[in-house]
């Protein structure tokens, strides 16, 4: 163990399966407590036996946590809290893109409502509840802790830029994570918490993957990848653990753009 994350806690969202199922084994294997939340119990609670059989000396716990509910929200940082002492470390990654998203004129108001109620209101709720309990952290030099913490949130490059290929609900709930992760960032900087977004480019995660469900799907899509192919969960967690740790200490409001230089094209190479 190198022990980036050493004595630190950390809670991932949406652990279950590619970017915080990813996070959290980079972020165990770093040294930190972690408290995988998912709404796929089974799943989380495959990922915290793989934890604990790679890092035997780290706690990995798995909580069933619906982000649309705050009360499931709260709790889960109130179990972090009692189990670890502190909560240094939030990652709210949990979000859908929901198969019948389309444009402004076909989408229905239920699958708007259900988006934002995960994708923008559970990233609400996530930041507002580690703030509360960042505020509590003790800080011991000697041990790397101090009060605060770093809040980091999955947004998307959707968030950025246009996309022909339409998800309304999807795009407009990335955009107000990035908003809003501006603002917090703004908002508490002086009390230690810092709050950046990731947004990832394309993903060969079940997220994106089956929502393109045909060959044509992705070759619509491939031809716009400047690096020719759709990037892996784990490159995305890598970043997280950056701004999961105080090597990051003076990044806050930060959008880290890690889409294999997809913001960057106008024409990609043959
Ligand atoms: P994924 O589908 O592999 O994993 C998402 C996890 O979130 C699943 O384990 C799922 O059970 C969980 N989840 C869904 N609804 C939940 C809820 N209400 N409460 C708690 N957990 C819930 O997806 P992924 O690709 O790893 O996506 C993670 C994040 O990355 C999302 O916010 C997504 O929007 C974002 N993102 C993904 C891509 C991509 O191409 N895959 C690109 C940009 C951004």
């Amino acid at each position: 163990m190198s022990g980036r994350l050493q004595y630190k806690s950390a809670l991932v969202t949406g652990a279950g399966s590619g970017i915080g199922m990813e996070a959290s084994i980079l972020f165990a294997q770093e040294g930190a407590s972690i408290l995988l939340a998912d709404i796929n119990l089974v799943a989380i609670e495959k990922v915290a036996a793989l934890i604990s059989s790679r890092s035997p000396n780290v706690k990995a716990i798995a909580l069933k946590t619906d982000v649309s509910k705050e009360a499931d929200i709260r709790a889960a940082v109130d179990k972090a809290v009692a189990e670890f002492g502190r909560l240094d470390i939030m990652f709210n990654n949990a979000g859908i893109m929901h198969p019948e998203d389309d444009n402004a004129l076909n989408t229905e108001e239920r699958i708007w409502d259900l988006t934002m109620q995960i994708n923008v209101k559970g990233v609400w709720w996530g930041c507002k509840y580690a703030i509360l309990a960042m505020r509590n952290n003790a800080t011991d030099e000697s041990k790397g802790l101090h009060v605060g913490g770093s809040i980091i949130n999955t947004a998307s490059f959707v968030g950025t830029m246009g996309a022909a290929t339409p998800q309304i609900a999807y795009t407009s709930s990335k955009g107000a994570v990035l908003a809003m992760t501006r603002e917090l960032a703004m908002v508490h900087a002086r009390e230690g918490v810092r709050v950046n977004s990731i947004s990832p480019g394309p993903l060969k995660t079940p997220l994106l993957m089956e929502f393109l469900n045909t060959p044509e799907k992705k070759e619509r899509r491939m031809t716009h990848l400047p690096m020719g192919r759709f990037g892996e969960a784990v490159e995305i967690a890598k970043a997280a653990l950056f701004l999961a740790t105080d090597e990051s200490s003076y990044m806050t409001g930060t959008d880290l753009k890690v889409d294999g230089g997809l913001t960057s094209a106008y024409v990609t190479a043959l």
